[in-house]
């Protein structure tokens, strides 16, 4: 039995499982990706970006800089309620869930590359 290696996708980032064997390893989670990322590649080479440029929706970057911004807003948050006094057990639980939800929130953020035919 072959062992499975989990990869990341080099499109959406999910995590799979590749099986190894003869040719290179897969970049991709499913062939749509692979497509999808050729695409973006043709996009940006029509575009005379460099390889390891990508165009995103501007709705795609605000979104992801607005998650961000949450994200260490809470992580600054969560530091000086922290550090001033002595902080309770019910403290850290408060600061745990504050940072959990501000990174729920970058979760639910989805940044892909723009590719010929997506909306
Ligand atoms: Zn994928």
């Amino acid at each position: 039995m072959k062992h499975r290696l989990p990869q990341h996708c080099h499109w959406c980032g999910e995590e799979f499982l590749d099986t190894p064997g003869p040719g290179r390893p897969k970049r991709y989670c499913r062939s749509s990706h692979r497509q999808r990322a050729y695409e973006a590649r043709r996009l940006g080479e029509s575009r005379q970006l460099g390889p390891d440029e990508v165009i995103v929706s501007r709705r795609a970057w605000d979104a992801l800089r607005d998650a961000l911004y949450r994200l260490e807003s809470a992580a600054e948050d969560v530091a000086v309620d922290l550090e001033a006094g002595t902080p309770t057990k019910s403290d850290y639980v408060q600061a745990l869930a504050h940072l959990s939800e501000a990174v729920r929130q970058l979760q639910d953020v989805s940044v892909e590359p723009v590719a010929i035919g997506s909306d």
